[in-house]
This record gives structure tokens, sequence and C-alpha cells, in this order.
């Protein structure tokens, strides 16, 4: 089987603080990218002993960078940054894992929550509900016919998920005190809990249905106060007011997420 984990530098264990993730680089960012390299190949371990023929993908899907790619178990293929995510959709895959993964923007308590842009954005909605790049990404793949069985993060990040693939496994990493606090598992005990989730995770891909919302799909997108909607409108959006868009479209892959 072919696994495709999509990993992000807000969930690991250790990273609480934007002063971890949002810097181009320097010791807080690279020891963060380190902290989630080592939840990763926790991941690639888990699959390969419950699929030891796995191929493993793993793309970056942290806007600077998230992954220390010569740290990466070598049996993955490292996709690193700007590689677009529907390429190695296009291509095939059985199996959406998501790694390090955040809540959604404005979740409480749910530590570096955002969707999509920490800076930029205030609500992504989908379909008519609040979605973040869990449920964005989860229906993408869906679409596709792939089942998204995987999700390591703090513990709102899993609830997001359980609450669309009920039988999704979860990997808590940390629980969220805040927006920059959460009570964190130490990196090696992080590692062994996503280890074992990956690993059962693997074994159970094949029974876990994919996220299928169906058409037609709306994508509603509103802005943080002080940025507007003219990029998405450029890109096909229908204005709604000065911080408020929404993208209209038959199909999931049509959608930017
Ligand atoms: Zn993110």
């Amino acid at each position: 089987m072919r696994h495709f984990l999509l990993t992000d530098l807000e969930g690991p264990a250790g990273v609480d603080s934007w002063s971890q993730t949002r810097v181009e680089a320097g010791p807080a960012k690279t020891a963060a990218m380190a902290l989630l390299t080592g939840e990763v190949n926790a991941v690639i371990e888990g699959i390969h002993r419950a699929d030891p023929r796995a191929d493993v993908l793993v793309w970056d899907g942290h806007g600077n960078g998230g992954i220390l790619g010569g740290r990466l178990d070598p049996r993955a293929r490292f996709l690193p940054r700007p590689t677009p995510l529907r390429e190695p959709l296009a291509d095939g895959v059985d199996a959406l894992y998501f790694v390090g993964q955040h809540a959604m923007a404005g979740t409480p308590g749910a530590p570096l929550c955002h969707t999509y842009s920490s800076r930029t954005v205030a609500e992504y909605r989908l379909n008519g509900r609040p979605a973040g790049e869990f449920a964005c990404r989860a229906a993408l793949a869906g679409e596709l016919g792939v089942p998204t069985v995987f999700l390591a993060g703090d513990d709102r990040a899993v609830a997001e998920a359980r609450a669309l693939v009920p039988s999704i496994v979860g990997a808590i990493t940390k629980i969220g005190r805040g927006v920059e606090a959460a009570d964190h598992l130490g990196h090696e005990q992080s590692c062994a809990v996503v280890r074992a989730g990956a690993e059962q995770a693997a074994g159970l891909a094949r029974q876990i249905a994919p996220l299928r919302l169906g058409p037609p799909y709306t994508l509603r997108v509103e802005m943080l106060p002080g940025h507007g909607v003219d990029g998405h409108v450029a890109r096909g959006a229908e204005r709604l007011s000065d911080r408020a868009a929404c993208y209209r479209a038959e199909r999931m892959w049509d959608l930017p997420v």
C-alpha cells in the first residue's frame, strides 16, 4: 500500500509557541522540526510494522518547512516544499495520515490553532460547517476514494478529526491549555504513542471509509480584521463582504484546499 503522510509543525509534543513555528529559521525552529521529524519517523516505523512492504510518502505541509529531510527514515520518500499537495494525490495513494496537526482557527484551548494562515484567516466553512485543514484535506482525499486513517496532534485536533471520521486512529501528543500553552508528552513517549497508533491505523486502513461530503461544494473564507479577500476573488471566489468570500465547485479538487 501507498501511505501518504501530511505533516505540520504545530502539532508535535514540545511545540506550543508561535516563536517555534513562524520564524524562517533559528534554533527554536530547528528544535521544533527535530521533534516533528522524530514523530514522523515513528509513524513510518509503525506503518512498516503493519505493512512491511509499505510505500510511504512524506509531504511537508508547513509553510516555511517543518521536516528535517536529512533525518527522515530513508524507507520513506520525502516531498519537500513547495511540491503541490495534488501531485502525489493524483498519482494515487491508499491512505492518508496527518502528523503534527493542529486544530482549526478559533478552537478554544487549542495550541497554535489556525486554518491555513495563522495571520490572516478567521474561519473556513466547508458546505456550511466550520472546517479546519483536516476537514478540507480529508474531504479532498475522500473524493478520490482515499480514507484518512490517522491523526497525531493535540487533543483538540484529534477531537476535530473524530467528529468527521469516527473510526480514525488518534494519537494525542499534548493536551491543549490555551493558544500558546499545552501539557506535553515527552518526546520519547510521544513517539511511542504515535508509533503504536500508526501501526494500528495501517492495519485498519482498508476498513476506514473515505470522508465524502458530496457535491456541490462551497468554501466560505472569512479573514481576520485588516485582511481582505481580493486574492480569493482573483482565484474565483464570490465576494460576500470586505472580509468574506465564497468558492463554489462541483469537485473538492477545484477548491483551494
Ligand atoms: Zn497548518
